[in-house]
């Protein structure tokens, strides 16, 4: 089985989430901006292990995809365009 060592951002993202990431990842943080997780055989188990000190923790889209969400419930702000158009009422036309 293929083991990867696993990294957390320190810094959160804009939206909030800290961004799990393989050593082989080409976006891997630099050392000082990153914590150490472990070895694993499945991203799924190093996103288990930084949430143990990690509130908000979001997979990589090129590493671990897998584990990447988008936007998830607590960040969902649905701004729902009630257009009214003008349309024509068929009051009008009941006689
Ligand atoms: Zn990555």
């Amino acid at each position: 089985m293929h083991m990867k060592h696993y990294y957390v951002t320190d810094l959160p993202r804009a939206d909030g989430y800290h961004v799990i990431h393989s050593d082989e990842c080409s976006r891997l943080p630099l050392p000082n901006t990153r914590t150490y997780l472990g070895v694993y055989p499945f991203a799924v188990n190093a996103l288990e292990q930084a949430r143990r000190f990690r509130t908000a923790v979001n997979g990589c889209l090129h590493c671990t995809p897998g584990c990447y969400h988008g936007i998830l419930a607590s960040n969902r702000h649905k701004e729902e365009q009630t257009q009214d158009d003008q349309t024509p009422s068929a009051s009008a036309q009941s006689a």
